[in-house]
């Protein structure tokens, strides 16, 4: 190809490519095992696979509705009935979405107009600075200080505007593990109280709450679920990443203007993935077992490196666990995990990457959804570090 004779303006200046997709491409580069980017390397089950087949030979592979197939709403509706006690209405109030990604994207571009401010935490996912910047907002940043990364209520509180037009919310939080709290539910609410702003709650982590802690959804708390789109991910839930489906829930107001945006963002789902879902969630004890696996391989991970030079942070949830280097090393955050990709053949993701400032704090995050083989792998080499 020529290249292009157009002057380009660029509508995020600031952005590159994505950490994850850097350091797996890195870890591919120098055949490392890769524990940067968080996708579990186990297959899902055989059943939920068996139904994808299924779905498809059965002729589902037409446009399913704009807002998801009719079942896999009800089925959507039921489980947070179950595990929250929230009522979500399947027709008016639940959207299936391509992913978790797609869903904050969407709520964002529905919900933000130009010169609006958002509130998030950092370190944040990363795709929460560019969906507000590409719609005119601005982000204005709540700190999480290590290593317990807790927000400062005191702070947010100061950081509350009249131009405030939305906070998003991330518990179980990447990418430290960190799992807020019944009190911090209830301040947030005693916060938001007769403000006009709406919550974003990234809940896609919601299964992965360890050591009998409860996962404090946003549907749990009416104050909080009356003003917020709540979002999880069937990847992280079934061990699909790949799929890229996920879900959004809003009162219906507020899910109307989603779908507004949602019709002509992608319009609509992969329809077999719906009808796999739908009748692969019927079957109970999915959650409980999913609990106990990622518990049982982050307690794998924390006692492997129990007595290396690596400082283990708290881990509370999610399949991440960020360790402190510094007995190791005095490089940067990067350069650290570039070389322990290349020398030690295992990848990482420097926490500096979801800092909006680089702040780097020689904190590395490593994801332990892995197979016993691979994490066995794993720890040894980091072991010999
Ligand atoms: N939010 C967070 C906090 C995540 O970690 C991820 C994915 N790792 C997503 C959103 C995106 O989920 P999905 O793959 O369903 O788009
Ligand atoms: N959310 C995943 C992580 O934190 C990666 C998803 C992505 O690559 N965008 O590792």
């Amino acid at each position: 190809m020529p290249s292009t004779p157009l002057s380009i303006t660029s509508r995020l200046p600031q952005v590159g490519t994505t950490i994850f997709t850097v350091m797996s491409a890195l870890a591919q580069q120098h055949g490392a095992i890769n524990l940067s980017q968080g996708f579990p390397d186990f297959d899902a089950p055989a059943e939920l696979l068996a139904l994808l087949g299924e779905a498809a030979r059965e002729g589902h592979n037409q446009y399913a509705p704009m807002t998801g197939l009719p079942v896999l709403r009800e089925a959507i509706a039921q489980k947070v009935q179950a595990l929250y006690g929230a009522d979500y209405d399947a027709g008016e109030e639940i959207t299936v979405t391509a992913g978790a990604t797609q869903a904050l994207f969407t709520a964002i571009a529905a919900l933000v107009h130009p010169g609006d401010e958002v509130i998030a935490f950092a370190p944040v996912y990363d795709s929460y600075g560019p969906s507000v910047a590409l719609q005119g907002g601005r982000m204005v940043y709540a700190d999480l200080p290590a290593p317990s990364y807790r927000p400062d209520w005191a702070q947010v509180a100061r950081l509350i505007t009249p131009r405030t037009r939305m906070i998003i919310l991330n518990s179980p939080h990447n990418p430290t593990g960190a799992v807020w709290t019944a009190d911090d539910m209830a301040t947030l609410a005693a916060l938001v109280k007769d403000t006009n702003i709406v919550l974003l709650s990234d809940e896609v982590y919601e299964h992965m709450v360890f050591d009998g802690l409860r996962h404090e959804s946003v549907l749990r708390y009416p104050a909080l679920a009356e003003r917020a789109v709540v979002v999880s991910s069937f990847g992280k839930t079934y061990h699909i990443t790949g799929w890229k489906i996920g879900y959004a829930l809003a009162p219906k107001a507020l899910m109307a203007e989603f779908r507004k945006v949602h019709q002509f963002n992608v319009f609509t789902v992969h329809t077999p993935s719906q009808v796999a879902l739908a009748r692969f969630m019927a079957k109970p004890g999915w959650y409980e077992q999913l609990r106990a696996l990622y518990q049982g391989k982050r307690d794998i991970f924390r006692q492997a490196l129990a007595s290396s030079p690596f400082e283990l942070l708290p881990c509370q949830g999610t399949y991440f666990q960020c360790v402190r280097y510094v007995a190791l090393s005095d490089e940067g955050d990067q350069a650290f995990v570039e070389r322990l990709t290349r020398e030690h053949g295992v990848a990482a993701i420097p926490l500096s990457a979801f800092y909006p400032d680089g702040r780097d704090e020689g904190v590395i995050r490593f994801c332990f959804a892995k197979s016993a083989t691979t994490l066995e792998q794993a720890l040894e080499r980091l072991r010999r570090l």
